[in-house]
């Protein structure tokens, strides 16, 4: 039997206002070639400056990992020709990268799993490369040359595509949290390549790997991963050896195929960037760091459990981003019942969202009103029932809870004497089903319940309506 082997490379671009070594905007969107100068269009005799936020980005990243970092750190040139990048070398750090020998936390079904990083390095972008479908022509956008890119390497300590996925969403929570990048896939501000490679399950040598590029969702990166062990396994079943290549994942065809043999580092002639001064970090820079940095996720989802008793599934899905954090948070803080708040944030705010396509941020029931509403249903002067409806009515017109339900007269009906009569009056004129109640058919107590509220417009007390029906019937 086989056990599969995944590292992760993730790039993710930094959100500064200016590029890496010029003062170059690097914001996206700008036609073709607008963005750029001398220096990042690699123009004989220009000179890199090294932007401080990138560092101070890069920093929080390695602190919040748990790096180490290297108070001496180098920018290396990587060589290779390509259209896309003018100077004919990217500058990167190769043998001293900022920060080394961190580690984050998966979960997984409740086991929690340590996943090491490697190293974290900084580099630029390159630029990019369009080319035309009906004609032999490419062309190249050089905005994106020079905007800076933070490298997470990881350590192959993955064993399935869930564990891969678990560990990207974690890291991109974590950048997300540190505000350093958007971490964006589908946009491809947040790059993965995935290695992958088979042993025989125990063994503790690895196999050859494969290296696969364009995996710009998570459902991608599972589903490349997957395919990438299955057709292992079928090589080395059938006798054969896997190749150390890099693949390319074609999501239309749901398989990897070959782009070309993986490059050795020798192949891209690294050496120390002659025209950049090592980088000196020192400890104030560090500790300063780790002074402001922000609550994680990690540290989040264990407060939530600690101090508000939720679930670890409730509270996992609500430090995910520390957006949803904050609303839950503004939420409790008004109507302090942190379970039935969490309740309608997972289920109907979530299910709004997602069928409208909107960010937390742009919710259009702000946390006060949420907690309005969950107060008037937990005063019991509406239903859950009505409490939804009020809610669907909340997003599309702004009104507040109590408004809503004067208006269309939705106050819950908890008069016993009012309730009796409908009561009453449905048993009448149901006989038949009466009698099949009384016969052991107690199934038949939904339908009872569901005459009655229909007869109310779902504004009884469902408490009360039981408990009558229950009398009634007995
Ligand atoms: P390269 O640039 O050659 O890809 P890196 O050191 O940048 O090298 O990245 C190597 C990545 O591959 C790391 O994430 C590492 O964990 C992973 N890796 C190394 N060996 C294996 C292997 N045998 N199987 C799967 N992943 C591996
Ligand atoms: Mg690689
Ligand atoms: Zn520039």
């Amino acid at each position: 039997m086989f056990e599969s082997v995944i590292g992760l490379e993730v790039h993710a671009q930094l959100k500064t206002r200016t590029k890496i070594f010029c003062g170059c905007s690097t914001a996206f969107g700008a036609p073709p070639n607008t963005h750029t100068c001398p220096v990042c269009l690699g123009m004989p005799g220009v000179l890199p400056v090294l932007n401080k936020k990138v560092v101070d980005y890069t920093l929080k990243m390695a602190v919040a990992t748990h790096c180490s970092v290297n108070r001496e750190s180098r920018f290396a040139r990587k060589n290779y020709f390509y259209p896309d990048l003018p100077k004919g070398y990217q500058i990167s750090q190769y043998e001293l990268p900022i920060a080394e020998h961190g580690h984050l936390h998966i979960e997984i079904e409740g086991q929690k799993k340590r996943i090491g990083i490697t190293r974290i390095h900084m580099e630029e972008d390159a630029g990019k490369l369009t080319h035309d479908t009906a004609r032999p022509i490419s062309r190249v956008d050089l905005n994106r040359t020079g905007v800076p890119l933070m490298e997470i390497v990881s350590e192959p300590d993955m064993r399935t595509p869930e564990e891969a996925g678990a560990y990207l969403r974690q890291l991109r929570s974590i950048v997300r949290y540190l505000d350093v990048s958007d971490g964006n896939l589908e946009e491809g501000s947040f790059r993965c390549d995935a290695n992958v490679s088979i042993m025989p399950k125990g063994s503790d040598i690895f196999g050859i790997r494969a290296e696969l590029k364009n995996l710009n969702s998570f459902k991608h990166v599972e589903k490349a991963i997957a395919y990438e062990v299955s057709r292992q396994k079928e090589i080395i079943m059938d006798g054969g050896a896997v190749v150390q290549e890099t693949r390319l994942w074609d999501p239309a065809k749901n398989r990897t195929f070959s782009m070309r043999g993986k490059e050795d580092a020798h192949d891209y002639r690294y050496f120390p960037d002659p025209d950049l001064l090592p980088l000196i970090i020192d400890d104030a820079w560090v500790e300063a760091t780790r002074k402001n940095q922000p609550e994680l996720p990690e540290q989040k989802k264990a407060r939530f459990i600690d101090a508000y008793g939720l679930p670890a599934y409730d509270a996992a899905v609500l430090s995910a981003s520390r957006e949803l954090a904050d609303y839950f948070e503004a939420c409790v803080k008004l109507f302090p019942k942190p379970k039935p708040v969490s309740n309608w944030i997972m289920g109907p705010l979530q299910g709004l969202l997602n069928t409208s396509g909107k960010s937390i941020l742009e919710a259009p029931i702000a946390p006060a009103a949420m907690a309005e509403l969950l107060e008037l249903e937990d005063e019991g002067v509406i239903s859950n029932k009505i409490a939804k409806i009020v809610f669907e009515e909340m997003a599309a017109t702004g009104e507040p809870a109590k408004t809503i339900v004067n208006q269309k007269g939705l106050v819950q009906v908890s008069d016993v004497a009012a309730i009796e009569k409908i009561v009453a009056t449905i048993l009448d004129s149901n006989p038949k089903e009466v009698a099949a109640y009384k016969n052991g058919k107690t199934k038949l107590m939904g339908f009872f319940v569901g005459q009655v509220m229909r007869e109310t417009k779902g504004k009884a007390d469902p408490k009360i309506v039981n408990q009558l029906l229950r009398e009634k019937l007995r």
